[in-house]
């Protein structure tokens, strides 16, 4: 499909979902998020050869929150392998909410949730918090094609004084033996990837490489291997959109994750990545607007993977 008929049908998402524009409320929970402005909202979507389409604003830096559980994942399975890191998280969807420290019985029930990336950042290597932070930033870099990845630290503390919930598990996983190291070490990289800045096209930009199977768009790097973006994909269809993920794969039918910050990616293999921005939340965190244009998007521009 030409960009131009990719951008009326995009414009066309976004007007018919305007109607839900004051839908929805901000994740006030993390006191920093409640500050950022409601009613902005962006759409990228980049194609695997790199062309790209937006509508709305596409420079904004937003906190990527629980998009980061993807990297997350894909930096524990290059790092220390599938099999290791399934004897630490399982691989399957919960009922419960993202931070309900419920579903951890020997483990997390999968690795995007929190008690689940909390696990996998367990499993980054590195010798010290900073390093293992620069690392993801320096994967982000390569993946997103940006040097602008920036880390948002009044997000970063704001959250850091009123994770209890976070911290809880963190405790409780290292009490069980699935975290090694030391719980609040863990519970630091996890909170400050979460607080890690990007737009939309930087993150429209990451999908599009897991949706050309791990390789850069211009086909010569390979910066994912191709057996963890196979693994990362299934488990994004599967546990991606919390406890939402059955009813949204219904609809939208492709691989994505949300944040608390108010994005969503898809990914569509073979074909692009999309990144919509609306910050206003339903009550599973997932945003309202954002899974609209989404499921506007996958009717109209034929990206269902299953029909
Ligand atoms: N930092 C957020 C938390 O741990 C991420 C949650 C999310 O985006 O779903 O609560």
């Amino acid at each position: 499909m030409d960009l131009k008929k990719i951008k009326v049908l995009m414009e066309e998402a976004v007007s018919n979902s305007e109607y839900l524009k004051n839908e929805g409320s901000l994740a006030t929970y993390i006191p920093e998020l409640a500050k950022v402005r409601a009613d902005n909202y962006g759409v990228c979507l980049v194609k695997t050869n790199g062309d790209i389409v937006t509508s709305g604003d596409s420079e904004i830096k937003f906190s990527i929150q629980s998009i980061s559980k993807v990297i997350d994942l894909i930096m524990a399975l290059e790092d220390v392998g599938e099999e290791k890191v399934f004897s630490k998280v399982g691989t399957e969807p919960t009922e419960y909410k993202f931070n309900s420290i419920r579903p951890i019985k020997e483990k997390a029930a999968n690795p995007l949730i929190n008690a689940g990336a909390i696990t996998t950042c367990s499993l980054i290597k590195g010798s010290n918090v900073d390093e293992k932070f620069n690392r993801v930033i320096d994967k982000l870099k390569k993946l997103s094609d940006s040097d602008d990845v920036v880390f948002l630290e009044e997000i970063y503390h704001s959250e850091m004084k009123t994770t209890d919930i976070n911290r809880s598990i963190a405790y409780y996983l290292k009490s069980i033996g699935i975290i090694e190291d030391d719980a609040e070490g863990i519970l630091d990289l996890y909170i400050r990837n979460c607080a890690i800045g990007l737009n939309i096209k930087e993150l429209a930009h990451i999908a599009a490489v897991l949706a050309n199977g791990g390789k850069s768009l211009d086909g010569k790097d390979v910066l994912i291997d191709k057996e963890v973006v196979k693994t990362t994909l299934a488990l994004m269809a599967a546990c991606g959109m919390y406890e939402e993920s059955g009813k949204y794969l219904i609809d939208v039918g492709f691989p994505s994750k949300s944040g608390v910050g108010g994005a969503i990616i898809g990914i569509i293999p073979g074909k692009c990545g999309i990144c919509t921005y609306s910050p206003r939340l339903d009550s599973s965190g997932n945003s309202v607007r954002g899974k609209k244009i989404l499921s506007e998007m996958s009717k109209s521009l034929d990206l269902n993977i299953f029909i």
